[in-house]
């Protein structure tokens, strides 16, 4: 077994559990070190949604028959077997007492209990062919052969899998003849040249965003989190691999745009920001003929924002268009003519793209915007998101609709209503790529799978040689996927290659 990771692991007490002699030569001075930083120190082990269609490579499909073999249920019934008590959060399975290190510790006791040798400080330099079998050459140590080679090296992600004097798995698994795609980082910030991007950094918000990149369009939504150069977040993360393409190269001119309030209409939260407006005006408590317009046409039912995050408010869907960024922006402000079909000019400075204006927008809560130009202006823009969104995400917003922040928020005028709106839907932003392979969480890319045999792991170009986890060209979303994967992939190659032992 060359790696001593999740897979390898999982691979040796497999193999062990069949029969087999195993080996595992670990470059780190202990095994399963990565394991101990997975799901932020609790190791998020597996997911109870389980599909393939949560995986990504050339071909996802290959994944299915090791998850056949040994899917969520009987991962975690073998974990059980060896005392792991387990527990799911809204399907993300957790070890029970919250510790990644139990993880580790069962693997260890289990491949202790089999008679598995563990050799740490061996970094693998080259695997070779040797008749039936194979010749392993450690950087130091003794030669070693071996009837089967199972090969557990993982990928390139983070520091723990920096090569240490031996070679990446990729490059032994080169020298016996396979092919690799890519590799690239996966599950990894989004990097973006924004000049908005400085301003946001420590902002959270729960929202939707959606990347356009090589001709595809993807969308996630959970917390996403702004750095300073990019948007991190599971939601983010799991749109980063699509920024690379089937060669595993970065794809240019890729865009996203992040939804901020994805639960609520365009419509409803351009009378929200309309009556809003009003407030701010101080026309609500003059009476003035704002408050009495939107009341008489209050089709955005209860004209407060149905935001996920006002207790006790409920949802409301999204308008079907606005999911898309070639969508069609409108100018409900121009001539007041029907919303449906109008143009509006987004002229803000972030090249926001247009959004969309569901019909009957030009509705009463719009009405009612420059009917509180009578009463003196209660705040400037800069205060019109107060208590909205968070605080440095209003200003971005504000200013990336083109509107003055010092501009007092009375004056702000229909259309301008309506495009602060479509700058919340639709923030726009250019992504110039991913952070590097030391803050990935996975490898991208890898062997070809079109190389190996999904029943059984086994590299269909060198008999006897297996490989499993992520040094194949498949990773998984965030939620525990990459783990159930290497917990799979490992499984089966382990079995396998024992049972080819006994069968010859
Ligand atoms: C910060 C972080 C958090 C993560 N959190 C989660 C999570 O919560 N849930 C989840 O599902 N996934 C998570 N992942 C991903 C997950 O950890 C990996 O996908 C998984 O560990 C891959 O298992 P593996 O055995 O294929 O590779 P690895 O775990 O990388 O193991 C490969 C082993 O091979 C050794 N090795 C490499 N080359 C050689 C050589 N030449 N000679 C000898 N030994 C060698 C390495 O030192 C390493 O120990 C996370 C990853 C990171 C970086």
């Amino acid at each position: 077994m060359i790696g001593g990771g999740a897979s390898g692991l999982a691979a040796a007490c497999a193999a062990a559990r069949a029969g087999a002699d195993v080996v595992i030569l670990e470059q780190n001075a202990r095994v399963g070190r990565k394991i101990l930083t997975t799901g932020n120190g609790r190791c998020n082990l597996s997911n109870e949604d389980m599909s393939e269609d949560h995986y990504h490579g050339k071909d996802p499909g290959f994944v299915r028959e090791a998850l056949d073999f040994s899917g969520v249920s009987e991962t975690l019934a073998w974990f059980g077997e060896m005392g792991l008590v387990c527990a799911a959060e809204e399907g993300r399975v957790y070890p029970f007492g919250g510790q990644a290190s139990a993880v580790l510790d069962v693997l260890r006791l289990e491949a202790g209990r089999l008679g598995v040798r563990i050799l740490t400080g061996q970094a693998v330099k080259r695997l070779e062919k040797a008749g039936d079998g194979f010749r392993i050459y450690p950087r130091q140590g003794e030669t070693l052969s071996a009837s089967r080679a199972i090969v557990a090296a993982g990928g390139l992600a983070s520091p723990f899998s920096a090569p240490d004097g031996g070679a990446s798995g990729l490059d032994l698994m080169k020298r016996l003849g396979h092919r690799v795609r890519g590799p690239f980082p996966a599950l990894v910030q989004i990097r973006s040249e924004s000049p908005y991007m400085k301003a946001l950094k420590g902002v959270r918000a729960d929202a939707r965003i959606v990347l356009e990149a090589g001709g595809g369009i993807y969308e996630r939504a959970g917390e996403l989190q702004f750095t300073g150069n990019g948007v991190s977040g599971v939601p983010a993360m799991d749109l980063s691999g699509f920024l690379y393409d089937d060669f595993g190269c970065p794809r240019k001119d890729a865009e996203a745009y992040i939804d901020f309030v994805p639960d609520t209409e365009f419509r409803d939260l351009a009378v929200f920001l309309s009556e809003r407006k009003a407030r701010l005006a101080g026309a609500e408590r003059a009476g003035s003929p704002a408050v009495d317009t939107a009341r008489d046409n209050p089709p955005a039912a209860d004209i407060e924002l149905k935001n996920r995050q006002a207790a006790g408010l409920g949802r409301v869907n999204q308008p079907a268009g606005a999911e898309r960024a070639g969508i069609q922006a409108v100018d409900a402000g121009r001539n007041n003519p029907p919303a449906a079909g109008m143009e509006l000019k987004n002229r803000q400075a972030a090249g926001l793209g247009r959004v969309n204006q569901p019909a009957g927008a030009e509705r009463a809560g719009i009405q009612a915007v420059d009917a509180g130009r009578n009463n003196p202006p209660a705040a400037d823009m800069e205060r019109y998101m107060t208590g909205f969104l968070h605080k440095a995400l209003g200003v971005v917003l504000v200013k990336a609709a083109g509107i003055d922040l010092r501009a007092p928020a009375a004056g702000i005028g229909e259309k301008r209503i309506l495009i602060l709106a479509g700058t919340i839907k639709n923030f726009r932003f250019p992504v110039s790529g991913t952070n590097g392979f030391r803050d990935a969480q996975v490898m991208g890319g890898g062997l070809l799978t079109e190389e190996f045999d999904p029943a059984t792991m086994e590299s269909r170009l060198v008999r006897g040689l297996y490989a499993c986890g992520e040094i194949l060209d498949i990773y998984g979303d965030c939620g525990g996927y990459n783990l159930q994967w290497a917990w799979s992939s490992g499984r089966l190659a382990g079995a396998r290659a024992a049972e080819s032992l006994r069968v010859g």
